[in-house]
């Protein structure tokens, strides 16, 4: 995926808050915006205090376009101010501005690791927030707290004029998608792949190239995405997971995912590459 330059990553905030500053408040998983014309956006104030909210816990992100970035914890129960709502992420996209998005997205998983990680998993003693790093520390036993990230493959296999698309239970009806799955402790993120198409249809896979990765912050995953072509076996679903799976051409696609997401891209990928190798058939 593209590099967004206009987002800086820091962890330490200025030491005074010069001007303006966007505010990404969540309240559990949902962010606190306003409604524009025909879009909505983010509070862009010099303190958080202007709203009257009442905030637990504020983190520094960077800067976006020079100007500061801080995820807030909205207090449970707390109403929006006149004019704004709390929404969840997936129902924003398309409507904020991407980079904002993208800000949006590292922000709530902050939040979210801040309220899940307040004792140590060692000792039970309260951690303390590490001001150089994005860290925790148990000031009892010494040990460090990370913020969560679950590394997970996602893959589009190839077959001639075909890809393979499954069907998860858990999807929207009638939707397919490429095949995902996360990352086991000790594994390659190539061996991640094949294990994972083995596991869920039954097939073998080669060819195994990088595509592209995507923060999926649901609630805090790591989408590595990768192009594969099939090498053997007949579909077979195993994983009680995989409701159907089957080969499809770029023609006749059931329902697929949102442009949001990495799957969607790598559908698109594989339908861009039919289309040019169609024209380039018809001089
Ligand atoms: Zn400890």
């Amino acid at each position: 995926m593209e590099e967004d330059k206009r987002f800086i990553s820091g962890i330490v905030p200025p030491s005074e808050r010069k001007g303006l500053a966007w505010w990404f408040a969540f309240q559990g998983s949902k962010l606190l915006i306003y409604q524009e014309s025909d879009s909505v956006n983010i509070p862009c104030l010099v303190d958080f205090s202007e709203l009257g909210l009442a905030a637990p816990s504020q983190h520094y992100l960077g800067h976006l376009d020079g100007r500061d970035c801080y995820a807030v914890e909205l207090a449970e129960g707390i109403a929006p101010p006149q004019g704004m709502t709390l929404e969840g992420l997936r129902q924003v996209y398309g409507r904020l501005d991407e980079t904002l998005f993208w800000v949006a997205t590292r922000a709530v998983q902050i939040v979210d690791w801040d309220r899940t990680h307040l004792f140590c998993g060692r000792c039970a003693t309260p951690l303390q927030t590490k001001k150089t790093e994005r860290a925790k520390e148990c000031p009892m036993c010494g040990q460090l707290h990370f913020p969560r990230l679950a590394p997970a493959i996602i893959v589009v296999v190839e077959r001639g004029h075909e890809l393979l698309l499954a069907r998860s239970r858990h999807f929207p009806l009638g939707m397919y998608s490429v095949l995902a799955g996360f990352v086991e402790p000790g594994e390659s993120l190539e061996e991640a792949v094949v294990r994972e198409v083995k596991e869920e249809v039954g097939l073998g896979v080669k060819d195994i190239k990088y595509f592209g990765s995507q923060p999926w912050p649901f609630p805090h995953s790591l989408m590595i995405g990768f192009t594969a072509t099939y090498a053997e076996g007949k579909i077979t679903l195993e994983d009680s997971e995989i409701e159907d799976a089957g080969w499809f051409t770029a023609a006749h696609l059931p329902q697929i995912p949102g442009k949001i997401s990495i799957a969607r891209k790598l559908i698109d990928w594989f339908v861009e590459k039919q289309e040019s190798s169609l024209k380039k058939a018809v001089p």
